[in-house]
């Protein structure tokens, strides 16, 4: 073995980040993280116990007392420097990324730039905390919102976004006056301990944000912690349920944004080329790990005929390999398991009778052997009873669904239980318009096929994509991490007007 071979595999062991340091304690429980290009694994991230939450709520509540009471401009001023501080370290931010979640550099940037546009909104935190005010709502009387922070609360995120994700919540949080608490996922959790490091330096104080790493142990010590007052959580729809029954159970404010299963519609008048550039942008992006990616096309009439061959060459051109090598345009899975389980649902396709038109199981990466890849898939002929269309697969397999009219596209929508996002390529307004009201789903793109809101807008989907009342980000974001007050106030001229036991009607 060469000297260089030992040293890119030397073990790098990933702590908990407590109290404004990495945590100094005893771990008993470690897992491993992989290189889903190459296989290795030379990372092991701790798991956290029950006793170690504990710990890091108390340091939380303790710094969170006096953060919440801090001017806003000071929390502004951490906010401002933070944004500075990625802004100049995301490549190596979008490195750790790319390292173990797998996708491609310039996707894993394009990620960390839209988690950036999450801290500059936080960035306005004096503007979007501001209340408002009557005056004399009875005579000498006056009334006035405020809103408070919550304390402290916890955010769980997925691993597709490992940046990204736990940036529509923690801006928020901490502007708004929290201590943030992050298990982000096990499988690439070293961006987590990469964004503490830069917020102690952008002058955050210790115990505002910290990082708890583990599984399910992690997760339901802080479901059950009394200290934790809210839980912000993006994954899976099985687990955002669980989360939101037991966090609310326990009394606490709670938002879990679930799976997803987008539709892309395609009419006959569409501009075909955008439509197909869309849907191999949308589909096969990050390798379909996208919970907005696209997974279903639906055309409508005769557009699959003129659509299917455009997005077949396209397919043809897309270059598969590791993330870090910028030629790459599509990186392999998460994990072994993954790849195991979206190869299956291509196998199931094909026994259900789709008509698997590009079959990625071919594709090989010569020197990644042992890397997660899997190509493109494309199915036509696919029916809504065949489970390539019932489950959210998670992988780059597109199902093309197609549809006679455009009220049986609508209905197939509607009726799916998964609503987060959904596009509609279309030239005709009308339709686009009739289109946009009717459709039940969260976020809608009309010749857009990845229709994320910008920062300032909330993020979320309906039906079984969120359990819970608050999207992230935007508004609800803010509303979520703070707790309203209205406050009615007398001060009295020197003379006093007595006692009245009537009930106040504020004349
Ligand atoms: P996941 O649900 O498996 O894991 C999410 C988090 O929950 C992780 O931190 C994980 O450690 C934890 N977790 C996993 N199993 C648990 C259990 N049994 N009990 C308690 N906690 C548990 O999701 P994932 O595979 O990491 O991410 C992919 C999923 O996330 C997809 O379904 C995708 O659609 C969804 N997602 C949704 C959105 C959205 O905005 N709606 C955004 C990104 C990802």
């Amino acid at each position: 073995m060469t000297t260089s071979t030992q040293a890119t595999l030397e073990l790098t062991l990933l702590n908990h980040w407590i109290g404004g340091k990495t945590y100094e304690g005893k771990v008993e429980r470690w897992g491993d993280v992989y290189n889903p290009a190459t296989g290795d694994s030379n990372t092991r991230v701790a798991f956290a116990t029950p006793e170690i939450v504990d710990e890091a709520v108390k340091a939380a509540a303790a710094a969170q007392k006096k953060w919440g009471a801090a001017s806003l401009a000071q929390r502004a001023r951490v906010m401002f420097a933070y944004r500075q501080l990625l802004d100049k370290h995301k490549v190596e931010m979008a490195a750790h990324i790319t390292r173990e979640h797998g996708k491609v550099a310039s996707d894993a940037l394009g990620e960390v730039n839209r988690g950036l546009e999450v801290v500059e909104f936080a960035c306005g935190l004096p503007q979007l905390l501001k209340g408002e005010f009557s005056e004399n709502v009875s005579t000498d009387v006056d009334s006035y919102s405020i809103r408070q922070p919550l304390g402290v609360v916890a955010g769980i995120t997925p691993f597709n976004f490992p940046a990204m994700v736990p940036m529509w919540m923690y801006p928020l949080a901490i502007a708004c006056g929290n201590a943030f608490i992050l298990k982000p996922s096990e499988k690439d959790p070293s961006a987590a301990n990469f964004s503490a490091k830069l917020l102690a330096e952008a002058g955050l104080p210790e115990g505002i944000f910290t990082v708890i790493h583990g599984d399910k142990v992690a997760v339901d010590a802080i479901l059950a912690h009394p200290g934790i007052a809210a839980v912000s959580f993006v994954g899976s729809t099985p687990i955002a349920r669980y989360i939101y029954e037991n966090g609310t159970k326990a009394g606490k404010r709670v938002q879990a944004l679930g799976g997803a299963k987008n539709h892309m519609v395609v009419l006959p008048d569409a501009d075909m080329d955008l439509a197909a550039d869309s849907a191999v942008a949308a589909g096969y992006g990050s390798a379909g790990e996208r919970c907005m990616a696209i997974s279903a096309l639906v055309t409508v009439g005769d557009a699959a005929d003129k659509l299917l061959p455009k997005i077949q060459e396209r397919i043809a051109k897309i270059k598969v390999g590791p993330g870090s090598e910028s030629s790459s345009e599509m990186g392999p899975l998460v994990t072994k398991e993954h790849h195991a389980k979206v190869r299956s649902y291509v196998d199931k396709g094909e026994s259900e009778g789709a008509k698997l038109l590009v079959d990625g199981r071919t594709v090989k990466v010569q020197g990644h052997e042992e890397g997660y890849f899997l190509g493109p898939c494309l199915f036509d002929n696919v029916t809504r009873d065949m489970t390539i269309y019932k489950d959210e697969i998670f992988g780059p397999v597109l199902s093309t669904v197609r549809a006679k009219t455009y009220d049986e596209a609508l209905a197939m929508i509607n009726e799916n239980p998964w609503a987060n996002g959904v596009a509609i390529f279309t030239n005709d307004g009308g339709a686009a318009r009739r289109f946009q009201n009717e459709v039940q789903v969260g976020m809608v793109g009309i010749n857009v096929p990845i229709p994320v809101p910008m920062a300032y807008y909330s993020f979320g989907g309906w039906k079984a994509s969120l359990f819970g009342d608050s999207h992230v980000h935007g508004k609800e974001g803010i509303h979520f991490y703070t707790r309203g007050k209205v406050v009615t106030s007398r001060w009295p001229e020197p003379h006093h007007r007595g006692v009245n036991l009537g009930f106040p009607t504020m004349k």
